[in-house]
């Protein structure tokens, strides 16, 4: 099961995605988590990404579809695995794309969560003072000016994958305004229908049977033996063979030397019938 979780800050992609990370076995791939984890790493991409992630910018396309590139290569993905926050532009999207091809993988689908803006301030409120009672940390960006950052990059560069997505018929929508129980629910069917084999073709027509294959001839014939089956398969010498009382199937059930031979009988007949036709001819004349 390979899918795309798509929807705004706060729509509630991390949820669902730990969810059906449990219930299909498959890896959760969030560039979010990764880019965090890199900036606590202090690693180069991590040193690269700190301010603009603080600010609400994308990192560039570049950086994330390394990250994405390397990743999906890892054992845990082998069974699958889910983009939450990837793509998040139109050339990420189309990036992943040739990665998959490249890899002869498919996405069975994307699923969008769609949310009433309104609540997504207060959702991202909920987090924020959650994450207080429970000790953790704050994320750089969880502040009202990071958030309107977040929301207006969102509008602008991530909601046109809806159309990309739209318009290969890959894509889902599902009301993330429901409680979370119906939104997984409703993300299963979705994904149940995507795993389902596809509804079998209306069957075309009975064709007539079709006729045994005419044999093939050896694959290095000599000249002599092409002369002789060109004309063993013209009409005349057909029925020639015929008359003769051995028919022309012989050639058939005969392959390779043993159908040069048949080939050859058959020429020779065929030309035997043929100087007797002629004379037959003459003599009327
Ligand atoms: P959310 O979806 O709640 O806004 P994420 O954890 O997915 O948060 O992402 C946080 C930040 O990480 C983004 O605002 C952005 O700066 C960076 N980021 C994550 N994924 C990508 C991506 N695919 N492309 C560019 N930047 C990304």
């Amino acid at each position: 099961m390979r899918l795309i979780l798509l929807g705004p800050p706060g729509a509630g992609k991390g949820t669902q995605a730990a969810r059906l990370v449990e219930k299909y076995r498959i890896a959760h791939l969030s560039t979010g988590d990764m880019l965090r984890a890199a900036i606590a790493a202090e690693t180069p991409i991590g040193l690269k990404a700190k301010d603009i992630m603080a600010s609400g910018a994308l990192v560039p396309d570049e950086v994330v579809v390394g990250i994405i590139a390397d990743r999906i290569e890892q054992g845990d993905c082998a069974n699958g695995f889910i983009l939450d926050g990837f793509p998040r532009t139109v050339p990420q999207a189309e990036a992943l794309d040739a990665l998959l091809k490249q890899k002869k993988l498919k996405l069975d689908a994307v699923v969008q969560l769609l949310v009433n803006e309104a609540i997504l301030l207060q959702r991202v409120e909920n987090r924020i003072a959650q994450m207080k009672e429970r000790g953790e940390a704050i994320r750089a960006d969880d502040n009202v000016e990071a958030l309107a950052k977040r929301l207006e990059v969102y509008r602008g560069q991530t909601e046109p994958l809806v159309h990309y997505y739209g318009d290969r018929r890959m894509l889902a929508t599902v009301d993330g305004m429901k409680s979370i129980d119906e939104v997984t629910a409703e993300i299963g069917r979705i994904l149940a229908a995507a795993a389902a084999p596809a509804p079998a073709k209306p069957k075309k027509p009975a064709r007539p049977k079709a006729k045994p294959a005419e044999p093939r001839p050896a694959k290095k014939a000599s000249p002599a033996a092409k002369k002789a089956k060109k004309t063993a398969k013209r009409p005349k010498s057909v029925k020639s063979a015929k008359k003769a009382g051995k028919p022309a199937p012989k050639a058939a059930k005969a392959g390779g030397k043993g159908l040069k031979k048949a080939a050859k009988k058959t020429a020779k007949k065929a030309v035997k019938t043929r100087a007797k036709g002629r004379k037959r001819l003459t003599k009327r004349r």
